[in-house]
């Protein structure tokens, strides 16, 4: 179902609501106070009442909607556009595992290279579980490869001279320290990424779940 059926099959917060009646009827019903699965369903009250103790239960009890006062319908389009979008997430994987036998990350063949800028600074006694440094500003730029001379020009043009700059390792930026105040290089391995270049990682992977939650791929020309 496309987003324009979904429109048409749940067009009110009515609909909505009898739908997920209907569903939690297939599930079954049962009591939170003394396990029995036989209810009333009390209309006017919009409950179900234990046939054994009485206990009365909320369409909404014992659901992930139980904490919310959303309308169902929001409930509903957040949950059709999760199942709508799965299948380009496992599709995906499966495109990933045709591409292993070759190279991944950078260096990789028919990917597009796509250089990633993060202006960040560190942070004096991070929390734990957060990230190490505060970003400001953020740049994605397509390059056509990945030579010395292309990488020097972008971070000449979007990197001011006074950063200390931060990177993997790569012998294309071997002349970055010419530009700008300090360069460490090192090599970053998939797992060490959040720590290092934490910025980044998270820009990448947020644009990626945003791209792929909607297409299945996508053409170096649209990035
Ligand atoms: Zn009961």
């Amino acid at each position: 179902m496309n987003i324009l059926d979904f429109a048409i099959n749940y067009p009110d917060e009515e609909t909505c609501r009898k739908k997920f009646k209907q569903l939690r009827d297939q599930m079954g019903v049962t009591c939170r106070r003394c396990n029995c699965k036989e209810h009333y369903w009390l209309e006017n009250k919009q409950a179900y009442e234990c046939k054994r103790c009485q206990a009365r239960h909320t369409l909404r009890s014992s659901t992930v909607m139980r904490h919310s006062n959303l309308p169902y319908r929001y409930w509903f389009v957040a949950m059709h556009l999760l199942t709508a979008t799965k299948g380009s997430f496992f599709a995906e994987i499966s495109v990933e595992e045709k591409e292993k036998p070759l190279k991944r990350g950078r260096g990789s063949q028919k990917k597009t290279k796509v250089l990633v800028m993060a202006e960040s600074k560190t942070v004096e006694n991070p929390k734990p579980g957060k990230k190490p440094k505060k970003v400001r500003y953020l740049k994605m730029k397509v390059i056509n490869e990945l030579k010395t001379d292309t990488i020097t020009k972008n971070v000449k043009e979007h990197v001011e001279s006074a950063a200390d700059l931060t990177t993997d390792d790569s012998t294309s930026y071997t002349k970055l320290k010419e530009h700008v105040h300090s360069h460490t290089a090192s090599v970053v391995t998939h797992e060490e990424l959040p720590n290092v270049l934490p910025w980044v990682h998270t820009a990448i992977s947020n644009a990626k779940l945003q791209i792929l939650g909607v297409y299945y791929k996508v053409k170096p020309e649209y990035l």
